[in-house]
């Protein structure tokens, strides 16, 4: 009999995560680990008391497949003050396993394998990644240094009778490029011509620098009902292994989103759906600005020592990330770069081209700067190692 033990062609299509190569070789040489997005920062003491509360008061049970009557109310009254988006707790939200539960719910709900999504790069690999699951295939415009401005004209270019939709991440991770009104109302412009989803995953909605400003697209008119705001808490609460991530979208696709969510994960984790319900409902505005400021000088204060080290960063507008210049390092490709850096200094990169699905990013690497004051600290004195 045939072999028919073998992997589907859908897995073989998942891209190894790059992110996760360079953390195990880290650990093998005891590095400071600047490659993986993990902020390991403390959680606010309410969303960390409403957790407990809930545990011991006994919320421990499935909740309804689009979450918690509670979160959903506190998600859409911050959707209205924050987001600027009008939206039903009980016919427009969809609470999932993370922002990552919950763009994999809309691509199953609403894609079909074959058709396309077009996404700028340098990209987040998990977005890639989760089309290829799906069997979407990716058509890719590239985002132009330094500013990561793109060109409407290649955007329509990509576009074919394939084409369902294109995803936005602002800020982005990792260029940490905050989209702003203008090239968003032009891409409204070709969305609503051509009739196209737009996927927004807003994760790092909180994280901006310089007094800049986050904008929806669900909260502009000119996009029409046809965006699916994807968003969730793990960054700006500190609690990525809680997994509380939620999806906005017209009540046309909340509800068959809604039962993909309920067949992928059920519900997301009952308790912890109440403790960052608590957050929301209890911290004041001042919790999120702080985010900003803090962020901006861990920014700053990484970003100075990659100049004086002859490793330009690409200072970001948002997000928590660098993209620094590495033409000065020796090595062939970027991951031969981001070892060297690693094996001089014991600072662990990702490689630029793990943002690039072709040719591109071979002169760049990634730091993150969520981390605790002392490692970035030392992440920094370490760096400052290789102009001496
Ligand atoms: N979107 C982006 C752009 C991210 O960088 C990350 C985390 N690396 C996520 C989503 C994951 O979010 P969650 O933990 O809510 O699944």
């Amino acid at each position: 009999m045939n072999n028919r033990l073998f992997t589907s062609s859908r897995s073989e299509m998942l891209i190894q995560s790059e992110i996760r190569n360079m953390s195990i070789e880290c650990d093998n040489v005891g590095g400071i680990n600047l490659s993986q997005g993990v902020c390991d920062l403390p959680l606010p003491d309410a969303v960390r008391q409403g957790a407990h509360l809930a545990i011991d008061e006994g919320f421990n049970t499935y909740t309804r497949y689009d979450g918690l009557q509670e979160l959903r109310e506190a998600i859409a009254k911050k959707a209205v003050k924050y987001n600027a988006i009008q939206c039903d707790p009980n016919k427009n939200i969809i609470v999932s396993a993370g922002a990552t539960g919950a763009l994999y719910s809309a691509c199953l709900a609403l894609l079909d394998p074959g058709d396309e999504v077009i996404i700028f790069e340098p990209y987040y690999g998990y977005h890639i990644n989760t089309f290829n699951a799906a069997g979407v295939v990716s058509k890719y415009v590239k985002l132009k240094p330094p500013s990561w401005t793109f060109n409407i004209e290649e955007v329509e270019k990509a576009i074919t009778p394939k084409t369902r939709g294109i995803m936005i991440n602002t800020p982005a991770n990792p260029s940490g490029k905050v989209f702003t009104r203008e090239e968003l109302k032009s891409l409204a412009e070709l969305c609503n011509r051509y009739d196209l989803f737009v996927f927004t995953d807003e994760i790092y909605e909180y994280f901006l620098y310089d007094n800049g400003k986050h904008i929806s697209p669900a909260s502009m008119q000119e996009f029409n009902g046809r965006t699916i705001t994807i968003s969730g808490y793990s960054k700006t609460f500190s609690i990525t292994g809680w997994r509380i991530g939620y999806c906005i979208c017209d009540e046309r696709w909340s509800e068959t989103i809604g039962y993909v969510n309920d067949l992928v994960y059920v519900c997301g984790p009952a308790p912890l759906q109440m403790g960052v319900a608590k957050g929301i409902n209890d911290l004041s505005d001042g919790f999120y600005s702080a985010i900003s400021r803090e962020y901006q000088e861990k920014r700053d204060r990484l970003c100075s020592v990659l100049k004086k080290i002859g490793l330009t960063p690409y200072v970001p507008q948002g997000a928590y990330y660098v993209l620094a210049d590495v033409s000065s390092i020796a090595g062939a490709t970027s991951k031969e770069k981001a070892m060297s850096i690693l094996k001089k200094t014991g600072v662990a990169s990702v490689p630029g081209s793990a943002f690039y699905h072709a040719d591109g990013g071979d002169n760049l690497v990634r730091f993150c700067f969520a981390k605790k004051d002392p490692i970035l600290n030392e992440a920094c004195e370490r760096l400052l190692s290789l102009k001496r």
